[in-house]
């Protein structure tokens, strides 16, 4: 039985859903489109198994192929990032997260993160996550004046704090890290490398951006931004600390992993593991260069002066509208990003100065430059004629005929 004849209501609203994710432009940069191949793996068989545990250290019986495919998993994700060691069962990035923290913390004990109005995760030390409540998080800026990593303020920070880790990989920052700067710092001061990649992995996995992987302590990342997979996330460590970290997740935080999930993971590596996926890493970054062109020549100002990853941050604040009125009113014309802070941002958190623009979900599509800067003359036009409803009319109808040249699934 299909979905169409046991629920008819959801799988209406799958369909809607579908057909949303066609007919508009998807530019969250934390959003992708998984391959038919990675969806299959994830409504497959295996999400009736139970296995917890580890490969061929199993509390269940019956775990012969489970046993195989997550071992699959482990060894593309060691050779896609150049890993000694690699879990795989985390559910989602933040569970990954706070396994580490479980792992290398005791509660109260200091870490350095990058504060969330800068570009860091909620799990980097915000004080409403666990990861500001159950420890001490040192928070670290961005440089006010060029709103880029400021290595010797960090070092400083770092030297007077001594902190366990230092966490470095962002969700809201658009030009490269320098992760042989923070394993410098890290082994300045006798701190742990961790740096959480979720956002760029990716890029890092196709040498589009610097892959801190193999010389770092460990790295979280989520599998289902620009890695393209299913949600979920792995955890990839230096041998020295495979045990700790293997048993943070299981038992420490989880039961039975998501065996479909980690299924699908695998098929994304193996996706991610071709020569063509080297191409579409790079055509993300060249896509989101071409964006912030075509968006500086329409007047914006971009949060570090451009990009060099997948993402930008538009300041909003010489067009006179909010990131959450431009967020709304990019949403009615079938343009999808988030509101966003922008670096020492003067307005609240829930209607913040900026919005955040991703190309790897339009790149997956097949658009290039040239498309790009339609998509920026499209946005900024709309900002322009946020009172205008025949003009967002048009615009929607624009977007829509792009779309049709794009299909997806
Ligand atoms: C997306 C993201 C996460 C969290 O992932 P979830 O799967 O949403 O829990 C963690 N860290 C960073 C840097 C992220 O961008």
């Amino acid at each position: 039985m299909f979905v169409e004849n046991v629920d008819p209501q959801i799988s209406v609203l799958i369909g809607k859903e579908r057909l949303r994710q066609m007919e508009g432009l998807e530019m969250i940069p934390s959003e992708n489109y998984a391959s038919k191949a990675v969806l299959e793996a994830l409504g497959s068989v295996f999400n009736n198994k139970y296995s917890e545990g580890y490969p061929r250290k199993r509390y269940y019986g019956g775990n012969e192929f489970v046993d195989e495919m997550e071992e699959l998993a482990i060894s593309r994700a060691k050779q896609l990032f150049g890993a000694e060691h690699v879990n795989v069962q985390p559910y989602s990035g933040s569970p990954a997260n706070l396994a580490v923290y479980f792992a290398f913390l005791k509660p109260g004990d200091k870490f350095m993160g990058l504060t969330l109005s800068h570009g860091g995760h909620l799990t980097h030390g915000h004080p409403v996550n666990f990861s500001g409540m159950l420890y001490q998080p040192v928070p670290y800026s961005v440089d006010p004046k060029t709103e880029l990593l400021d290595y010797e303020a960090i070092r400083k920070l770092a030297q007077q704090e001594k902190p366990k880790f230092i966490l470095s990989g962002y969700t809201a920052y658009p030009r490269a890290v320098d992760f042989r700067q923070f394993k410098e710092i890290g082994e300045e001061v006798g701190a742990i490398s961790f740096a959480d990649i979720s956002h760029i992995a990716g890029l890092c996995a196709a040498g589009v951006h610097e892959n801190p992987v193999p010389y770092f302590d460990v790295v979280t990342t989520t599998t289902h931004k620009t890695l393209r997979g299913p949600r979920g996330a792995v955890i990839m460590c230096k041998e020295v600390h495979a045990k700790a970290l293997d048993k943070a997740v299981f038992p420490g935080l989880q039961g039975g992993p998501h065996d479909h999930a980690n299924a699908a993971k695998a098929v994304a590596f193996q996706e991610a593991l071709q020569p063509s996926f080297k191409e579409y890493a790079k055509q993300i970054v060249k896509n989101s260069r071409a964006l912030a062109d075509e968006l500086m020549a329409q007047g914006f100002r971009l949060v570090a002066g451009g990009t060099d990853t997948h993402l930008l941050l538009v300041d909003l604040r010489n067009k006179n509208v909010s990131g959450k009125e431009a967020e709304l009113v990019l949403e009615g014309v079938g343009v999808y990003c988030n509101k966003n802070t922008v670096p020492y941002d003067p307005r609240p958190p829930m209607d913040p100065s900026g919005i955040r623009l991703g190309t790897p979900a339009l790149t997956t599509r097949g658009m290039k430059e040239s498309e790009m800067k339609e998509v920026g003359r499209i946005i900024a036009k709309a900002v322009a004629s946020k009172d205008d409803t025949a003009a967002k009319k048009r615009l929607r109808e624009d977007v829509r005929s792009l779309c049709k040249d794009f299909l997806f699934y």
